[in-house]
């Protein structure tokens, strides 16, 4: 079963909230979250009563199953949270977009071969160095210390709303954005 999910991360990858629980309260106030789902992971939630004015699904999507066995799709939408690491790590979804260089947008080739998220690559047409995290991966792909994870979303099926990125912002001090697995 392929598990779609929309990622939240902070934009800087060192940065992270001061604790997951901190993390999960706030998230638990602007009603992303709701109840603890067991079957989910360590800090997995079944959505909360603001979820769909917090995640904005677009064009004509099909029926959001919020319960489980809503939906003949196997995915319904819950959001699971990883512990805060020490460390960023790098997030790649299964089919990754094609990954550019950020300065002249020319396609990234042999990443594949140096996945490290320390690891740099070298732009074949202008020569600049980048992160292999600062490519552009077309929401693709994240890097970061924690993420939020809400599953049951297809990719750029939807997005967090505006005033969820910002409650995030103030609640923890720090940016936040986004990808698709
Ligand atoms: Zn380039």
């Amino acid at each position: 079963m392929i598990s779609h999910r929309l990622v939240l991360h902070p934009s800087d990858p060192m940065t992270a909230p001061q604790s997951t629980q901190a993390l999960v309260q706030g998230l638990a106030l602007s009603g992303l979250i709701g109840d603890v789902y067991p079957q989910g992971g360590e800090y997995a939630f079944f959505s909360g009563a603001e979820f769909l004015q917090l995640i904005s699904f677009l064009g004509c999507s099909p029926h959001m199953a919020l319960l489980p066995g809503e939906s003949e799709d196997p995915g319904f939408c819950y959001v699971s949270l990883t512990a805060i690491k020490a460390w960023p790590k790098f997030i790649l979804g299964q089919h990754p977009a094609t990954s550019r260089c950020p300065n002249c947008s020319s396609p990234a080739v042999d990443w594949q071969n140096n996945m490290d998220p320390g690891s740099i690559h070298v732009c074949t047409s202008c020569e600049i160095k980048s992160p292999i995290h600062a490519l552009n991966w077309k929401r693709s792909a994240g890097y970061g210390r924690v993420f939020i994870e809400i599953y049951g979303v297809h990719p750029h099926e939807a997005v967090p709303a505006d005033h969820l990125l910002e409650s995030l912002h103030t609640a923890h001090g720090i940016a936040w954005d986004y990808c698709y697995l």
